[in-house]
């Protein structure tokens, strides 16, 4: 039978409750034992994949196609554990499975309520992740902060498992803040306090401590917040701020927690390998010899979260060449104001993500124009192929007017469009090309010498297409189309000739690297950004 890890968060939100589940997850996973990672997301939308990067952040696609919140590519890139989608369950979809077996009559005439049957609901998910997985260890981590009144339901349901399966078999971890008032020149731990308190009164008591702080704890400090919360003291685990979010495993390690975890489960397992972590990529990632700036010219540049797994997929390039990678964050609509070439001079890369819709694109257009013709390596991904096939139609092969017909349905020259089938959906959610698709690499190409391989399989999330119209021109005029999805004989990857690094793809490869492991596309972009200044 399954363990089970919930992990809660208190005082404020972003905390780093994704970051520290996957970290729980690595050191688990160093011993040896077979973990699963799953997010509950308290609100209403049955996933994020209809919801605006500002208000959510990036959209997380697993393997199978699931629309998912971004935490599961922390979880991802932390562990081995491959996320479905199981793995990400918000308050819509528990309420449209109760509200649909309710009109199915499987409730036999009862009141349904949400005790017992939502949490009964929310209890099912979490118990078929550990069905699903085979895992030993569910880690599952509720959005939200205590005391919301939307997580609830799912903190319920956490109590109840506890109860239900006894206290060798499930363990609650909480994040908490722990400040630093500078005026007072003071560690103060009453918002821990309280926000375990409220935990308590939901019959909650947590057994581990996370402690988000500026500053050290002090022993005293620890036995007070032990005291107080009702945690044994090594149970209070300091988790300062680091550099790198790699780290955290290597921090959690320092203070036993696998340890105490084990323990707590009553479980013996081997001893924790994290050595390779802490050489290959901590290490690597603190003490860069190199360094590189990349552009990346897209429309959610203010917020953090929106490109979360390309900015990762860039961290891990730049440990892959020894190279510090800096990205300049780029509003592609100060391009379409400024012009390229002042936005852009002295970059060693430019890379133009995914996106929806008009605004911005033509700013995206004038940096792919700027990095082909100025022989700068370029990375399209997803939006940013289909904005190079456009650049390219413009721009040498004289067709004017050429666009998506995303932008403009009645152009001229439709280069992307939707496939004959795809016209008559009307639903938003969940009715793209989503989820992993297989690709075959033409010989002697750059993405043949990339990946190295003559089938690849990479995640895609999109609903236009290149339009194969197109193709044979195209290719007199030197695009090489070089990764194709044989089915159906769409395009999926398109390069340049006698071009230093010019490669887009209409899929997202950034979903797939990790901190040892990084994405061949990443990590040759990079290698040819630092080959570019090397010869400045
Ligand atoms: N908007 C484009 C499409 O739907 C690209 C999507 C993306 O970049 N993820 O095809």
């Amino acid at each position: 039978m399954a363990k089970y890890i919930f992990i809660t968060g208190g005082v404020i939100s972003s905390l780093g409750k994704g970051i520290t589940s996957a970290s729980i997850g690595k050191i688990l996973e160093s011993r040896a034992l077979r973990v699963s990672l799953m997010k509950f997301d308290p609100y209403i939308n049955v996933d994020p994949g209809t919801m605006n990067p500002y208000q959510h952040g990036e959209v997380y696609v697993t393997e199978d196609g699931a629309e998912t919140d971004l935490d599961l590519g922390h979880y991802e890139r932390f562990t081995h554990a491959q996320t479905t989608k199981f793995n990400n369950v918000t308050t819509g979809q528990i309420y449209n499975a109760v509200i649909s077996k309710e009109r199915r009559g499987d409730y036999l005439g009862k009141t349904i309520q949400v005790i017992p049957h939502i949490t009964a609901e929310i209890k099912a998910r979490i118990k078929k992740v550990a069905e699903v997985s085979r895992a030993q260890i569910v880690l599952a981590e509720i959005g939200g902060t205590v005391g919301d009144i939307e997580s609830l339901p799912f903190l319920e349901a956490a109590r109840q498992l506890g109860l239900e399966l006894g206290k060798d078999n499930v363990l609650y971890v909480h994040v908490t803040l722990v400040p630093f008032i500078k005026c007072a020149e003071e560690i103060k731990t009453k918002p821990t306090q309280h926000s375990v308190g409220t935990l308590r009164e939901i019959g909650i008591q947590p057994d581990v401590l996370i402690c988000r702080t500026e500053k050290a704890l002090s022993n005293e400090i620890k036995e007070k917040i032990s005291l107080f919360c009702n945690v044994q003291k090594e149970a209070v685990i300091e988790a300062r701020d680091v550099a790198s979010i790699y780290q955290i495993p290597l921090v959690f390690k320092e203070q036993v927690l696998d340890e105490i975890i084990l323990s707590h489960f009553k479980l013996i397992s081997r001893s924790s390998q994290l050595k390779e972590w802490e050489k290959d990529v901590v290490t690597k990632a603190l003490n860069p010899k190199y360094k590189v700036c990349i552009a990346l010219v897209g429309k959610y540049t203010t917020l953090q979260d929106a490109y979360k797994s390309i900015y990762e997929a860039l961290v891990h390039a730049g440990i892959a060449n020894d190279a510090r990678v800096e990205v300049k964050k780029i509003d592609s609509e100060d391009i379409e104001k400024q012009g390229a070439q002042k936005v852009l001079a002295g970059v060693g890369g430019v890379l133009v993500p995914g996106g929806f819709g008009y605004r911005g694109i033509e700013g995206k257009i004038k940096a792919i124009k700027y990095a082909r013709e100025k022989k700068i390596p370029f990375l399209g991904l997803c939006l940013g192929m289909q904005c190079a096939a456009i650049e390219f139609a413009r721009n040498v092969c004289a067709l004017k007017e050429a666009n998506s017909t995303e932008f403009k349905p009645q152009t001229k020259y439709p280069v992307i469009s939707l496939l004959a089938e795809q016209k008559k959906i009307k639903n938003l959610g969940g009715t793209m090309r989503l989820g992993v698709y297989p690709c075959k690499i033409k010989k002697k190409t750059l993405a043949a010498r990339i990946y190295s391989k003559a089938l690849i399989h990479e995640r895609h999330r999109h609903r236009y297409e290149f339009n194969n119209k197109y193709k044979k021109y195209f290719e007199k005029k030197g695009m090489i189309f070089s990764g194709i999805y044989p089915k159906r004989n769409l395009v999926e990857i398109i390069e340049l000739k006698e071009h230093p690094y010019f490669i887009a793809v209409q899929f997202h490869p950034e979903f797939k690297s990790k901190p040892d492991l990084c994405h061949p596309l990443f990590r040759e972009f990079i290698r040819a950004a630092l080959q570019l200044c090397k010869q400045f």
